[in-house]
């Protein structure tokens, strides 16, 4: 028997998507270069479905049908490339290495085109849902050419999360489009769950919850618009007990957040394409500042306003609500502008209401909102920003002055909420009749002679600023 499809490394992830296959009725041929993964594979699972274990590449290679499909599951980076050095001279025209781990765009596409050369088609894929995903139905996003999706999507799409019947699950664009989509995801996860984050200090420091009380709140919050894994899993961790203190579980926790490096490079990326994503920039400052132990040591004594707790009265916790779901149509809406960014600068055509609903089930922001930003982008696919649309634009407009207003709480109180604070100024910077901007081309003309534009003739001007400050056209 052949296998239709293979997953090369046996990790977490592989493991679980290579029995995820197995269970749809895929054979599966699996394969890890230390072999002991995949023995212990068969061994504990083998009854869920038929998998041909292999030891060598050579083995491994030779049980899969052809056209072959060969899911690289390892650690992303050179081992990445190790693998594919290792496997592609095996392989033949028509051939389909899907690369599942979380690869830089950057390094897809140059994989992708140095692959193509050999008549192999090199699949970037997103994948998303962790563990648990990768084993029920994850968010799948498949880059690379048509014809591989062709003959792969079925298959993803039958191990993909569902909502009502529509697979998480869809062909992003060619090259690079999938680790692309993927990685902006995992910024906008970023920015979602400093906005949490930030919910939780305020509900905590401002309005004097303890936090299991907090778990409340947020269980109640995720009945309502906020539905989401996040909202869930937050309520989840903040109701914990630690077993040694008897304490709540957040308060024995170090409080550095760590990071792996996606949100770092949906930034930087964002930064090459000249789009604003000051909420995602903020989140992953944010862990960035928490980490630098030494820093904080050094400011705490540092002072503060006077007054530090009770300034949030009745309501305040609606008004975070408000806050945040503000918060976070903003930062689905700086997410959306860097995948259409990215789409335009690279030719990848990315529809992004469809990213939208493969993002509805599956992965770590799977949420009810993200069916609004399919509708809003099904009503208009061209819509320059997420805000403008009917329903988020009278959301925001609805929550705004509680958003404005907790804000303020956190200023006053010396409670930093960098999030919610870029978010408003996102918003209020894009609906500004005027921008200082005016002022900074001022300033460039003044020392530098970059010239401006005016607001009343085309073409670009200089004014003599050293001389008898005479206006010069360019
Ligand atoms: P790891 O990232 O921990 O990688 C371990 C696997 O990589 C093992 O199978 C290991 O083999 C193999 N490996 C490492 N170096 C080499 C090499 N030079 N040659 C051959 N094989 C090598 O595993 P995960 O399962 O956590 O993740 C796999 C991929 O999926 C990663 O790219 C990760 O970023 C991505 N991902 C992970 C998610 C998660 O929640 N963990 C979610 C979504 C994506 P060996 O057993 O021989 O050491």
């Amino acid at each position: 028997e052949q296998a239709r499809i293979g997953v090369t490394g046996l990790a977490v992830m592989g493991r679980n998507l290579a029995r995820n296959l197995a269970r749809h009725g895929h054979p599966v041929a699996v394969h890890n270069r230390t072999s002991a993964r995949t023995k212990a594979l068969v061994e504990e699972f083998g009854d869920e479905g038929t998998f041909l274990p292999a030891e060598t590449p050579e083995q491994f290679v030779a049980s899969l049908e052809r056209p072959r499909r060969l899911v690289v599951m390892v650690k992303a980076g050179a081992p990445t490339d190790a693998v594919i050095e290792e496997f592609a001279p095996l392989l033949e025209p028509g051939d389909m290495i899907v690369d599942g781990g979380n690869a830089h765009f950057a390094d897809t596409r140059r994989r992708e085109a140095s692959l193509r050369e050999r008549g192999v088609h090199f699949v970037g894929t997103g994948i998303s849902g962790g563990e648990e995903g990768a084993l029920n139905g994850p968010s799948i996003m498949p880059g690379g050419s048509p014809e591989s999706y062709a003959a792969l999507g079925p298959l993803l799409e039958d191990i993909s999360a569902k909502v009502d019947g529509t697979p998480c699950c869809t062909h992003v664009g060619p090259d690079g489009a999938g680790h692309f989509v993927k990685m902006v995801h995992n910024g906008i996860e970023y920015s979602d769950m400093q906005l949490i984050a930030e919910s939780y200090d305020l509900l905590r420091r401002a309005a004097g919850l303890a936090p299991a009380e907090i778990a409340e709140v947020f269980r109640t919050w995720n009945t309502g618009r906020l539905e989401s894994y996040l909202i869930e899993i937050t309520a989840e961790v903040l109701a914990h007990t630690d077993a040694a203190t008897g304490g709540p579980f957040v308060d024995v926790v170090l409080d550095q957040a760590e990071q792996k490096g996606t949100g770092r490079w949906t930034v930087q990326t964002a930064l090459d394409l000249g789009v604003p994503v000051g909420g995602i920039a903020e989140a992953v400052f944010a862990r960035s500042v928490s980490g630098h132990a030494d820093l904080r040591e050094a400011s705490r004594n540092l002072p503060g306003p006077a007054r530090t707790g009770g300034g949030a009265g009745a309501g305040f916790a609606d008004a975070v609500e408000k806050a945040l779901y503000a918060s976070k149509i903003v930062a689905y809406a700086q997410g959306f502008h860097e995948i259409q960014a990215g789409s335009a600068e690279y030719g990848w055509n990315i529809d992004p209401g469809a990213m939208a609903t493969i993002w509805r089930d599956g992965c770590i922001i799977r949420a009810r909102f993200l069916d609004r930003i399919r509708a809003a982008y099904e009503a208009d696919p061209h819509t320059p920003t997420l805000l403008t649309d009917a329903h988020f634009a009278e959301a925001v407009g609805d929550a705004q002055d509680a958003w404005r207003e907790v804000v303020v709480t956190a200023t006053r109180l010396g409670i930093p909420a960098p999030g919610f604070a870029t978010a408003l100024a996102y918003y209020d910077s894009l609906r500004a009749d005027r921008l200082p901007a005016a002022l900074t081309q001022g300033q460039r003309d003044f020392f530098g002679a970059h010239t401006y534009r005016r607001v009343d003739r085309d073409g670009s001007f200089h004014t003599l600023w050293g001389g008898d400050r005479t206006e010069v056209g360019t």
